[in-house]
């Protein structure tokens, strides 16, 4: 199959990788619009909301949780919304769920600064 989250997954693309256990991995959007921009995805491919199993975006949630606090803590953000597209607005057809960091400050960081303070 030709996703390209499972490439970054199995690691055959790179990622800024934030956090990785059995079930989960989740890296910095390439799109940081939002300083701390994070994508959570499932390591088993699921294409969206209708396709994953509950107890999978449960778990997606438990690690959202975990790492709101993170960013929070590490990138000093002052908001935090989780998002997820379905549909053609979907760009990428391997669930996932986006953690967008919100500063009251205009905040400009590279990825690679950005990273620098999650490692
Ligand atoms: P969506 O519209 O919800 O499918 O969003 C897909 C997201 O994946 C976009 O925010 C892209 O910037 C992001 N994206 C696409 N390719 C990569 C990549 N190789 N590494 C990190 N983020 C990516
Ligand atoms: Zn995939």
């Amino acid at each position: 199959m030709d996703c390209i989250f499972c490439k970054i997954i199995n690691k055959e693309i790179p990622s800024y990788k934030i956090y990785e256990d059995d079930t989960v991995y989740a890296f910095l959007d390439l799109n940081q619009e939002h300083c701390g921009h994070t994508l959570i995805v499932p390591k088993e491919h699921f294409q969206d909301i209708d396709d994953i199993p509950n107890d999978k975006l449960m778990y997606i949630f438990d690690i959202a949780r975990k790492l709101k606090k993170e960013l929070t803590e590490k990138l000093n953000c002052e908001g935090i919304a989780l998002t997820q597209n379905n549909g053609f607005i979907q760009e990428v057809k391997h669930f996932h769920l986006h953690l967008l960091p919100y500063y009251k400050n205009n905040v400009q960081m590279t990825i690679e600064e950005v990273y620098d303070k999650l490692k």
